[in-house]
This record gives structure tokens, sequence and C-alpha cells, in this order.
């Protein structure tokens, strides 16, 4: 799914940051109160009425509902879903995976950010799945910075999911993100170093690696919205939000308060 048109990159005032920073912590509590109830039992649309309830009390709207006809608040994706999972009535079950990506619209802005959870006992192979990706979201991240290109980003993403011996999904790719949630530029986890745009104070991008642990293709399910591996293998993402602040990356997100939520649950 492409929902970028071509158009020229919006950089973003230092005032402009600020409120994209709040749209963004109101996507990571949403998270962190998605950690707190994730387990075994639990069904995707019961996360998404409470995602959507705590997001309208923060002062936002939900940034997906609504958007491309998107009908829910968070898109969950569990195992081999890549991402666009539309929230079910099938109970998480010991062993799953599951990526929750949500969206926030915030004083003209949005916010947009993705976790992959484990649900009870996750295979050792899964778990290395889960912690490659998260590094290829650091890794994207420290590359974004003045002085680099865009294709710098996914260089370093796509070279470390694969010597890992994972695989890069092609056809989803982070973006820019701002007053609209999809911007200018598209930002691919994959690519050659020092192609594409330079990147330049004021960009802000989410950055968000979608790995394979089998085959990179994929293909969208009956749904017309979820995408799946095509060979059903499990997949995993993250996402961040981040801008170019004095030339260097600052994460807009974060995900201490997931991190808090789990280890209370520990
Ligand atoms: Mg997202
Ligand atoms: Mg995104």
């Amino acid at each position: 799914m492409n929902f970028l048109k071509k158009e020229s990159i919006i950089y973003k005032t230092a005032e402009e940051i600020e409120i994209m920073r709040e749209a963004a912590q109101i996507v990571s509590r949403t998270l962190g109160k998605v950690a707190e109830e994730i387990k075994e039992g639990v069904t995707p649309k019961y996360l998404d009425e409470m995602a959507e309830a705590y997001i309208r009390s923060q002062n936002a709207l939900p940034g997906f509902k609504g958007l491309y006809d998107c009908p829910s608040t968070l898109l969950i994706s569990v195992n081999d879903q890549v991402v666009h999972g539309l929230p079910t009535e099938r109970p998480f079950e010991s062993g799953d995976i599951v990526s929750v990506d949500c969206g926030s619209y915030f004083e003209g802005f949005y916010g947009d950010h993705a976790y992959t959870f484990e649900v009870g006992e996750v295979d050792p192979e899964v778990k290395r799945l889960l912690e490659v990706t998260r590094e290829c979201l650091n890794i994207g991240i420290e590359q974004t910075r003045v002085g680099n290109r865009i294709g710098d980003i996914g260089y370093h993403i796509q070279r470390h999911a694969e010597s890992n011996g994972f695989s890069v999904v092609r056809d989803l790719v982070g973006h820019g993100l701002g007053r609209k949630l999809h911007e200018e530029p598209q930002v691919p986890n994959y690519g050659r170093r020092g192609q594409g745009k330079k990147i330049q104070e004021g960009l802000v991008i989410a950055i968000e690696p979608m790995i394979n642990m089998g085959t990179e293709k994929v293909r969208t399910a009956k749904d017309q919205w979820t995408i799946l591996t095509e060979d059903g293998m499990p997949s995993a993402h993250f996402e961040h939000n981040v801008a170019v602040v004095n030339g260097v990356p600052e994460v807009l997100s974060t995900f201490d308060y997931v991190e808090q939520a789990l280890a209370a649950k520990k």
C-alpha cells in the first residue's frame, strides 16, 4: 500500500516540533496502557476500545480512525501479520507476538508509533526477531542526522536485519510526519548509503522497520487491510517519531511507559 503522492518535504519549526512531541507522547502513554492490559485471553477489540477512550481523554483524537476509511484506533498485527491488522474478537494466546500501532491527532499534528509485544511464552528465535527489529529501529534513528541522506537510514537497518538472518519488508516504508499522517519523504528500511534526500534541520519522520523471519514478501488479506507474510512466518514492527534538532536525532516518542508497565507485570 502506498499512501504517498509526490509532494515536497515540510520541515517543522521548533514550536511545531513541541506540539508533535505531545502528539507522540499521547501515543506513548496509550501504548503504556496497552502494555498493562495485554495478556492471554485479552482481545484486540478490547485494547482498541481502551486506547480510543484514553486518547480522547487527553484532548486528542485517534489518528488512524476514519483516515483512509480505517475503522479502528489501533492496528493490531499478530504473528505472521506484518502491519495494518484490524482489531478482532480473537483472544491472544501464549506465544503470540503482537504489533500494536497507534496514531493520535493533537492540535493539528499526528503522532504515530508502534511496539511489538510478547504474550506468554514466546519462542526464543521469535524473541530474537523482536530484539533485532528493535535494534534496527535504534540504528535507523542514529542515522537521522544532518550530513546523512535518507538512504543511510535504510542501508544500516537492512544490513543489521540481514546480517542476523532476517529479511526487510519492501512493500511498506516509514514516512514523513506532520499535519498529515503520511508526508514526504518515504523512509524505506532498505537502501543504499549516500542515496536519497539530504537530511535537514526540522525533518520529522516515522521510522518503522518491519522485519520478517522468513521471506521479505508480503500479501494483503481478504479484509483488504491486513498485511501478512507470504510464507506464514512471524514479522516484527517497532516505530518511533524522530525530529532533527540541532542536526541530531531527537526521539519525540518513548517506550518508557511500555517498559515500566511490562516490568511491573513481572
Ligand atoms: Mg504506525
Ligand atoms: Mg507510520
